[in-house]
């Protein structure tokens, strides 16, 4: 049976799923590792999850393709700006690389939102959507997007597309590791949360009822999500944005306000035919979206970006 291998790089864990190329069912149980950080490290790391994923398959698989997601920019087959790897300085070339060290199948690299985002499609269709269009917004350690269009995962000319978490939201703002002031995900993400606050959303949102500054903190967050979905919605007016990441999962209360913010603008005819709330999906936090989507790179719904090596 032919098979695909997803791996998901994240800053400490990588997770790994294979998949029917027929079916793009989930073959055997995910497999989680610790991430080795720097270049060296994380080709190692993805070698070694690929030679586990392999070890685990039932006789009679074939690996026909190998994609990784990873959280950095990927273009022209290097990943960049990966901070949370320990790559920020020097371009990887990852395909390449892993290509060389794994038997003979194209292996694909892209953004890990990206992945993500085609991962959400596998799940909007296991819920019975037949859509082919998709924004998915990931509240994650930063903020970012990924597009799925047309049936299409949108890479971008320099494989940015969907990175809006440095959008300025407020130019009197603190200044934000990227050099710029009051970029939105300084407010609406998990390290803007964290900057802010010490402790949980739901504790925020507790504290929110007696203390202002609190209050200040929650609102923004708030608002600042919902900003991300309405620029999403009405850029692209997707029939679904899918919104995932640990600080959304895990405050049902912020769930709750983010559409309580987004009905608010109901209030006018464009509002309401807009209906941005209705297109709002929450990701299930257990959902290996982002090691999913990598082992579906290369499909027709993800066409295989610059970053695809073969071994040579
Ligand atoms: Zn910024």
């Amino acid at each position: 049976m032919k098979t695909r291998l997803g791996l998901d790089i994240g800053g400490t864990t990588v997770h790994g799923v294979a998949v029917s190329a027929d079916t793009h069912d989930v073959i055997g149980d995910q497999i989680t590792h610790t991430t080795r950080r720097g270049a060296d490290g994380v080709v190692a790391s993805a070698v070694d999850m690929i030679a586990a994923l392999e070890a685990a398959l039932p006789d009679g698989h074939e690996v026909v393709g190998v994609g990784l997601g990873v959280p950095g920019i990927v273009h022209d087959g290097s990943v960049t700006h990966a901070v949370n790897l320990g790559l920020d300085h020097v371009p990887l070339d990852l395909a390449g690389h892993v290509s060389q060290r794994v038997a003979d199948v194209p292996v694909t690299v892209e953004n890990d939102v990206k992945t993500a985002t085609l991962g959400g499609l596998k799940w909007l269709r296991e819920q019975g959507s037949t859509v082919d269009d998709l924004a998915l917004l990931n509240v994650g350690t930063g903020l970012a997007a990924g597009f799925l269009l047309d049936g299409r995962l949108r890479h971008g000319s320099r494989g940015m597309a969907g990175e809006i978490g440095h959008l300025v939201h407020d130019p009197a703002g603190p200044v934000c590791p990227c050099g710029r002031r009051g970029c939105l995900e300084l407010y609406a993400s998990g390290s803007g949360l964290r900057r802010q606050w010490d402790g949980t959303a739901a504790e925020l949102f507790t504290a929110a009822e007696t203390d202002p500054d609190a209050a200040r903190i929650r609102d923004q967050l708030t608002a600042g999500i919902a900003k991300a979905i309405s620029l999403l919605a009405y850029g692209l007016d997707v029939s679904y944005v899918l919104v995932t990441g640990g600080v959304v999962s895990a405050t049902p209360a912020l769930r709750d306000a983010i559409l309580t913010d987004l009905r608010s603008d109901e209030g006018t005819s464009l509002g309401r035919l807009a209906a941005i709330a209705d297109r709002v999906r929450w990701l299930p936090s257990d959902y290996p979206a982002g090691a999913l989507g990598a082992a579906l790179l290369g499909t027709p719904d993800a066409p295989a970006p610059e970053g695809t090596a073969w071994r040579s």
